[in-house]
Protein backbone atom coordinates (compact mmCIF):
# COMPACT_ATOMS: atom_id res chain seq x y z
CA UNK A 1 0.00 0.00 0.00
CA UNK A 2 1.90 2.92 -1.28
CA UNK A 3 0.18 6.14 -0.77
CA UNK A 4 1.37 9.55 -1.85
CA UNK A 5 2.41 11.61 1.86
CA UNK A 6 3.17 15.09 2.07
CA UNK A 7 5.01 16.80 5.07
CA UNK A 8 2.14 19.04 6.89
CA UNK A 9 3.52 22.52 7.40
CA UNK A 10 2.92 23.16 10.92
CA UNK A 11 3.68 19.79 12.39
CA UNK A 12 6.14 18.20 10.40
CA UNK A 13 4.12 14.95 10.80
CA UNK A 14 3.35 13.05 7.06
CA UNK A 15 0.11 13.19 6.20
CA UNK A 16 -1.88 12.41 3.26
CA UNK A 17 -1.09 14.16 0.20
CA UNK A 18 -4.48 14.95 -0.14
CA UNK A 19 -5.62 15.59 2.95
CA UNK A 20 -7.39 19.47 3.78
CA UNK A 21 -6.63 19.19 7.28
CA UNK A 22 -3.41 17.63 9.09
CA UNK A 23 -4.62 14.80 11.42
CA UNK A 24 -2.18 15.76 14.32
CA UNK A 25 -2.35 18.95 14.58
CA UNK A 26 -5.97 19.87 13.04
CA UNK A 27 -3.73 22.85 10.93
CA UNK A 28 -5.44 23.25 6.75
CA UNK A 29 -3.47 22.00 4.63
CA UNK A 30 -4.59 23.66 1.35
CA UNK A 31 -2.98 25.97 -0.41
CA UNK A 32 -3.80 27.79 -3.50
CA UNK A 33 -1.17 25.39 -5.22
CA UNK A 34 -2.59 22.22 -4.23
CA UNK A 35 -5.74 22.98 -5.39
CA UNK A 36 -6.44 20.17 -7.71
CA UNK A 37 -10.03 21.27 -8.98
CA UNK A 38 -8.81 23.21 -12.30
CA UNK A 39 -12.40 25.15 -11.76
CA UNK A 40 -11.80 26.61 -8.39
CA UNK A 41 -8.47 27.56 -9.35
CA UNK A 42 -9.43 29.51 -12.22
CA UNK A 43 -11.84 31.39 -10.03
CA UNK A 44 -9.43 31.58 -7.54
CA UNK A 45 -7.68 33.43 -10.59
CA UNK A 46 -10.09 35.36 -12.28
CA UNK A 47 -11.04 36.71 -8.68
CA UNK A 48 -7.84 38.36 -8.24
CA UNK A 49 -7.70 40.08 -11.32
CA UNK A 50 -11.51 41.20 -11.04
CA UNK A 51 -9.93 42.86 -7.93
CA UNK A 52 -6.98 44.39 -9.27
CA UNK A 53 -9.21 45.18 -11.99
CA UNK A 54 -11.24 46.90 -9.94
CA UNK A 55 -8.58 48.82 -7.54
CA UNK A 56 -7.27 50.52 -10.21
CA UNK A 57 -10.36 51.58 -11.89
CA UNK A 58 -11.61 53.00 -8.57
CA UNK A 59 -7.98 54.62 -8.06
CA UNK A 60 -8.55 56.30 -11.78
CA UNK A 61 -12.23 56.96 -10.82
CA UNK A 62 -11.29 59.08 -8.09
CA UNK A 63 -8.68 61.21 -10.09
CA UNK A 64 -11.48 62.64 -12.32
CA UNK A 65 -13.57 65.13 -9.87
CA UNK A 66 -17.29 64.19 -10.04
CA UNK A 67 -19.18 66.34 -12.52
CA UNK A 68 -20.42 69.32 -11.24
CA UNK A 69 -24.21 69.76 -12.60
CA UNK A 70 -25.08 73.58 -11.27
CA UNK A 71 -28.29 73.41 -9.74
CA UNK A 72 -31.47 74.86 -11.89
CA UNK A 73 -32.99 77.22 -9.80
CA UNK A 74 -36.77 76.69 -9.69
CA UNK A 75 -38.89 79.00 -12.50
CA UNK A 76 -42.92 78.36 -11.93
CA UNK A 77 -42.53 79.98 -15.91
CA UNK A 78 -39.97 77.65 -16.95
CA UNK A 79 -40.10 74.63 -15.01
CA UNK A 80 -43.42 72.85 -16.66
CA UNK A 81 -44.29 72.19 -13.57
CA UNK A 82 -48.26 72.26 -13.28
CA UNK A 83 -50.85 71.93 -10.36
CA UNK A 84 -54.72 71.38 -11.54
CA UNK A 85 -58.02 69.44 -10.99
CA UNK A 86 -57.56 70.13 -7.00
CA UNK A 87 -60.50 69.27 -5.55
CA UNK A 88 -61.54 70.42 -1.50
CA UNK A 89 -62.12 67.48 0.59
CA UNK A 90 -63.42 68.07 4.18
CA UNK A 91 -63.88 66.06 7.44
CA UNK A 92 -64.70 66.75 10.18
CA UNK A 93 -62.42 69.73 11.34
CA UNK A 94 -60.07 68.77 8.82
CA UNK A 95 -59.35 70.85 5.03
CA UNK A 96 -58.01 68.69 2.50
CA UNK A 97 -57.42 69.44 -1.35
CA UNK A 98 -55.97 66.73 -3.61
CA UNK A 99 -54.63 67.36 -6.82
CA UNK A 100 -52.36 66.50 -9.20
CA UNK A 101 -48.70 67.75 -10.23
CA UNK A 102 -48.02 67.35 -14.16
CA UNK A 103 -44.06 68.08 -15.42
CA UNK A 104 -44.96 69.74 -18.78
CA UNK A 105 -41.31 70.26 -18.90
CA UNK A 106 -37.52 69.11 -19.48
CA UNK A 107 -36.23 68.62 -15.68
CA UNK A 108 -36.47 66.18 -13.58
CA UNK A 109 -37.45 67.67 -9.92
CA UNK A 110 -36.34 65.38 -6.77
CA UNK A 111 -38.99 67.90 -5.01
CA UNK A 112 -41.89 70.08 -5.03
CA UNK A 113 -42.78 71.93 -2.28
CA UNK A 114 -46.70 72.98 -2.85
CA UNK A 115 -48.47 74.96 -0.53
CA UNK A 116 -52.60 76.24 -0.19
CA UNK A 117 -53.46 79.12 1.58
CA UNK A 118 -57.22 78.87 2.82
CA UNK A 119 -58.12 82.59 2.55
CA UNK A 120 -60.83 84.15 4.97
CA UNK A 121 -63.35 86.63 3.57
CA UNK A 122 -61.42 89.79 4.63
CA UNK A 123 -58.33 88.13 2.45
CA UNK A 124 -56.28 87.32 5.42
CA UNK A 125 -54.86 83.60 5.71
CA UNK A 126 -56.66 81.10 8.45
CA UNK A 127 -53.90 78.47 7.31
CA UNK A 128 -51.39 76.74 5.41
CA UNK A 129 -51.24 73.75 4.18
CA UNK A 130 -47.84 71.96 2.87
CA UNK A 131 -47.10 69.08 0.96
CA UNK A 132 -43.65 68.05 -0.78
CA UNK A 133 -44.15 65.66 -3.84
CA UNK A 134 -41.07 63.72 -4.63
CA UNK A 135 -38.76 62.91 -8.03
CA UNK A 136 -41.38 64.36 -10.29
CA UNK A 137 -39.65 63.36 -14.07
CA UNK A 138 -40.76 65.13 -17.45
CA UNK A 139 -44.20 63.97 -18.47
CA UNK A 140 -45.06 62.22 -14.97
CA UNK A 141 -48.34 63.16 -13.37
CA UNK A 142 -48.25 63.09 -9.50
CA UNK A 143 -51.01 62.82 -6.84
CA UNK A 144 -50.80 64.48 -3.84
CA UNK A 145 -53.15 65.84 -0.79
CA UNK A 146 -52.73 68.37 1.14
CA UNK A 147 -54.40 68.29 4.89
CA UNK A 148 -54.57 70.97 6.98
CA UNK A 149 -52.91 70.02 10.63
CA UNK A 150 -55.69 68.37 13.18
CA UNK A 151 -54.16 68.33 16.37
CA UNK A 152 -56.08 69.24 19.52
CA UNK A 153 -57.97 71.79 16.52
CA UNK A 154 -61.64 70.76 17.21
CA UNK A 155 -63.27 74.13 15.79
CA UNK A 156 -63.53 73.81 12.00
CA UNK A 157 -61.15 76.11 9.94
CA UNK A 158 -63.42 79.02 8.67
CA UNK A 159 -62.63 80.24 5.39
CA UNK A 160 -63.90 81.52 1.58
CA UNK A 161 -61.34 80.31 -0.66
CA UNK A 162 -57.84 78.57 -1.36
CA UNK A 163 -54.81 79.65 -3.35
CA UNK A 164 -53.27 76.55 -4.04
CA UNK A 165 -49.65 76.79 -5.63
CA UNK A 166 -45.87 75.71 -6.18
CA UNK A 167 -43.73 77.06 -3.66
CA UNK A 168 -40.19 76.14 -4.61
CA UNK A 169 -38.76 72.79 -6.38
CA UNK A 170 -35.22 71.13 -6.41
CA UNK A 171 -34.04 70.34 -9.13
CA UNK A 172 -32.59 66.51 -9.62
CA UNK A 173 -29.28 66.03 -11.71
CA UNK A 174 -29.30 63.56 -13.82
ZN1 LIG B 1 0.20 18.89 11.38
Amino acid sequence: MSEELKQCRQCKEFVKADAVKCRYCMSILVSFYSLKNPVLKASVIGFAIWLVGFILVMSIAQRFEPKKVTPKEFNFQTSGLVVSNDKLTQRGPTVGIVAELKNNGQDKWSSVDIKAKLLKKDGSVADLLEKSVYNIRPGEIKYFKLTSCCGDKSDPIEFEKYEIFIQDAIYKAQ
